[in-house]
């Protein structure tokens, strides 16, 4: 019965001419920075952008208010992130006055210094709006010589710095914790040059991925990574984060990608490195340090990127499978059978799939029944026949063994978009869904869905755990989703998940970054010597620490840990848990108040 359906369903593969043209369930446009002149704001929701999403509670609801009085945060991430790491303005910040803001005046014109508090909401606050900033100043700046002057000014009077593209990310690197400078690139979005030969395109940082699509879609060319906040997010974020997304698992990551970038130092200094050759052994490649430096090393403002060519059949499947060894063994079935054509293997589970269809306008399952796990397979090949056969072969075959219990392969393009709506609405579900304790990790494949069992046995009917994310490249997306943020549910969820990823040889940031959420976890995925030679990096390009500061390293830099980190922290071991220390620390706090009694 089942077989028939498939074979159905196969026979009916309608041969897509382009990409679906999925109506994009992006972030929303709220980070396009060449609105933020023009915002018409009312009390602290601002009309003429997408801010809120109208279902949401106030601002108040969510976020506690913070102890600016006393010059000392509680960082939201009391609810969502680490423990209840208590950050105290660094004192050695600058705060901005009159001169400041007559010279970035005379530098950039009134329309992009934006000093207006309505209109910085936006920009000190985070997309899942749990980080929220108190910066006075938000800088718009249209060239990279103005980013220089910026920059070179901040240094000499030690104003801190958050650079900024479409405030999509996901650990809070993109706003303020205290009052630092918003550098915000998004009216540096010029396209500068493609190459229609060898699909290299040039553009400034602050152009949205989104409109980089549709301009290279006109050339017959894609860009080589693909995510849900596209509407968004800007190529100069996405190098900074060194984002993953959808098209990893075919094109790679943008160290691959990426040939060449231009950033502007903390002191002003401008580091061409735009190359746009595939090859070039002479030296360092410097142009890696930055991919993924989450503003911490200076700012991107030119980006070279290699483009795939666009190609004409695509072909997109949903299907169930009954746990989660199923879904590994069409892994490997899709890597062996699909192999040249496969271009995402997406998974989600029945929670995650049960929030899209309970949260997302227009989102319905296009199966007849709820499964345990589901499985999203796109195929992108220039061979309609062979492609739509070899999909065909590697379905019957698939369903022959068992792995599959059911589905569906999208019949036209608005299938294929809303099958993909699924899969990109969860962030979106799980926002609205209530609070949400988010964690990014990397694990070995087979070991992926052990962690979400875990969490459930461990939080009980307490909390909802959803798991869902990029298996193809064993990227899983733990959420745990909650009615509100409750400290009693964090202090279950962490250390625990840092502390069992690490054991399992796994990254407590797949594709996310560090930002201020995981500012102080480093160890949990890098040895004691790697992050010391990262901090000799960032006090070599940044000796004023000026640049997004409180977050990835910049604390245990500031209070000189990195030299006794080891000795404090814990002793690296490379089995079985690389990480061990007799006295956990789990947060730079509790790192500190040791050093301090140690003293
Ligand atoms: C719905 C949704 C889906 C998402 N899906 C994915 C996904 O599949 N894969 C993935 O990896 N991420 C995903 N993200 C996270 C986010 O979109 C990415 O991290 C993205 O690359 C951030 O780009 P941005 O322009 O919004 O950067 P921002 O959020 O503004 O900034 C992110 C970091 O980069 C720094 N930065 C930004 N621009 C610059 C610059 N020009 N120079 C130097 N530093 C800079 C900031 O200081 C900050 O530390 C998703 C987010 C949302 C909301």
């Amino acid at each position: 019965m089942k077989m028939d359906r498939w074979r159905a369903s196969a026979r009916r593969i309608l041969k897509l001419s382009s990409r679906p043209d999925r109506a994009p369930r992006s972030a929303p446009d709220r980070g396009n920075p060449a609105r933020y002149g023009s915002l018409h704001c009312s009390g602290r929701s601002c009309r003429g952008t997408q801010f809120y999403f109208g279902h949401q509670q106030p601002l108040s609801v969510h976020l506690r208010e913070r102890e600016f009085a006393s010059g000392a945060s509680f960082i939201q991430s009391r609810w969502f992130g680490s423990m209840a790491t208590k950050i105290q303005r660094n004192p050695k910040f600058a705060t901005i006055n009159s001169d400041d803001i007559r010279y970035f005046t005379d530098l950039l014109g009134d329309k992009n210094v934006i000093q207006d508090e309505d209109a910085l909401l936006a920009a000190n606050m985070d997309w899942m709006r749990k980080y929220k900033g108190s910066s006075k100043l938000l800088l718009l700046p249209r060239s990279t010589e103005e980013v220089s002057q910026i920059l070179k000014y901040c240094n000499s009077r030690c104003l801190a710095v958050v650079p900024q593209g479409g405030n999509t990310g996901l650990v809070g690197g993109s706003v303020p914790v205290f009052d630092e400078v918003i550098v915000n690139l998004g009216s540096m979005n010029k396209v500068l040059s493609f190459d229609e030969v060898s699909g290299i395109l040039v553009s400034e940082a602050g152009c949205i991925l989104e409109s980089l699509v549709n301009f290279l879609d006109s050339k017959g060319f894609i860009m080589p990574l693909d995510l849900g906040a596209k509407g968004s997010c800007q190529i100069g974020g996405n190098v900074s984060t060194n984002a993953g997304g959808l098209r990893l698992l075919r094109y790679g990551s943008l160290h691959a990608n990426v040939l060449g970038l231009e950033a502007v130092l903390a002191n002003g200094d401008v580091l061409d490195m735009l190359g746009t050759l595939r090859k070039d052994n002479t030296g360092y490649d410097l142009k890696h340090l930055f991919i993924g430096s989450e503003g911490s090393l200076g700012i991107v403002t030119k980006v070279s990127i290699l483009t795939p060519p666009k190609l004409s059949s695509v072909n997109v499947a949903f299907l169930a499978c009954t746990d989660y060894l199923s879904c590994q063994k069409l892994l490997l079935e899709a890597r062996r059978k699909l192999g040249e054509v496969l271009s995402a293997f997406e998974f989600l589970d029945e929670q995650a799939m049960d929030l899209a269809l309970n949260h997302l306008e227009g989102v319905r399952n296009p199966l007849p029944a709820l499964h345990k796990f589901y499985v999203l397979i796109e195929t992108t090949g220039s061979d309609e026949r062979s492609d739509r056969e070899k999909l065909e072969a590697f379905l019957v075959h698939s369903m022959e063994e068992g792995l599959i219990s059911d589905g569906v392969v999208a019949q036209d393009i608005q299938q294929a978009s809303s099958v993909w709506n699924i899969r990109e609405g969860i962030p979106e579900a799980l926002m609205k869904a209530g609070a949400v304790y988010k964690y990014d990790l990397s694990i070995p494949v087979e070991k992926i869905y052990d962690i979400v069992e875990e969490m459930r046995n461990k939080l009980g009917h307490s909390a909802r755990v959803v798991g869902y994310g990029h298996l193809g490249d064993g990227n899983l997306h733990l959420n745990i989703s909650c009615p509100q943020y409750d400290d009693a549910v964090l202090a279950q969820i962490e250390p625990f998940v840092y502390e069992w990823t690490s054991k399992h040889r796994g990254s407590i940031s797949a594709e996310h970054g560090l930002g201020l959420m995981k500012a102080d976890k480093i160890f949990y995925s890098k040895s004691p010597a790697a992050v010391q030679l990262m901090a000799s990096v960032k006090n070599l390009l940044d000796p004023n620490h000026i640049l997004n500061p409180y977050k990835q390293l910049q604390e245990l830099i500031e209070h000189n840990l990195m030299v006794k980190s080891n000795a404090i922290v814990g002793k690296w071991s490379s089995s079985p848990c690389r990480y061990q220390s007799e006295h956990w620390l789990s947060s730079l706090g509790d790192v500190i108040q040791h050093l301090i009694s140690a003293i």
